[in-house]
């Protein structure tokens, strides 16, 4: 039984008091959900959002972080950091990330490693531009994406791992892939990690789908036998919305 997992990802969006704010908004009306329920936050507001969590079912996660415990890296964050904040999950690999900040296939493999060390599960994102699926290379190129992600992993640490497939195309622009061609991308990914770790692990590990995920095509997405759960950018910024996705 995979539990769904809907996460938040609020980019650069919010300040402290407008995140606690939210917080206080949705806590009492998350708490029956069978979902997991998690926020992505900026970096400033995680202390704020977990102190605002606590005794609720809402889990937080940095959207990024460094791969060296510490040293001379100006303007990063380590994972020991976000450990000490109690920080649950991290997004690895954004496609904003890899298109602004030059994170690689090699940068989000030393990431996922050291996030699992410090007990933070990492939220995988993959996904392929327009060209490439065009093109018709969105399976190979996704799958590369996943098997360089998953590198010298060893099994037993894989089920803390979620992933995310996120068409490039469909994040911000109002265009969703049908919940059909999400779910194809998304089987094709579960047959990656079968090849790499097995049918045990295969069938238990999550995968969500983001991009343009709305309160209006959340229950479609999440009827799809393959997808366990969304990662949401615009739609989570609002308290109202929010609890909709979750409650879907
Ligand atoms: P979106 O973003 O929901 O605004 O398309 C998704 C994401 O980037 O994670």
């Amino acid at each position: 039984m995979r539990i769904p997992i809907i996460a938040g990802n609020w980019k650069m969006h919010k300040t402290i008091k407008e995140a606690v704010e939210f917080v206080e908004n949705i806590k009492d009306r998350v708490k029956g959900t069978d979902v997991e329920v998690v926020l992505c936050t900026p970096y400033t507001l995680l202390q704020s959002v977990k102190e605002a969590t606590k005794g609720t079912n809402i889990k937080i996660a940095a959207q990024n972080m460094h791969w060296e415990e510490n040293g001379a890296f100006t303007g990063e964050v380590s994972p020991l950091m976000l450990n000490e904040i109690g920080v649950d999950y991290c997004v690895i690999g954004h496609s904003e990330r890899r298109q602004y900040f030059n994170e690689t296939d090699e940068t989000v493999n030393k990431k996922v490693h050291t996030a699992l060390k410090y007990g933070i599960k990492p939220i995988i994102c993959v996904g392929e531009t327009l060209e490439q699926r065009e093109n018709g290379e969105t399976n190979t190129f996704v799958k590369s994406q996943v098997v360089k992600a998953f590198k010298d992993i060893e099994s037993k640490k894989v089920l803390d791992i979620v992933i995310a497939y996120e068409p490039i195309w469909a994040i911000g622009t109002g265009k969703t892939a049908t919940s059909e061609e999400a779910n194809e991308v998304i089987y094709q990914i579960r047959e990656v990690i079968k090849e790499l770790y097995g049918e045990d692990i295969y069938t238990e590990i999550r995968i969500q789908y983001g991009g343009s995920v709305k309160p209006n095509n959340i229950e479609e997405i999440m009827n799809q036998e393959d997808i366990d759960g969304a990662l949401v950018g615009g739609a989570s910024l609002k308290s109202d919305d929010f609890v909709e996705l979750v409650n879907f």
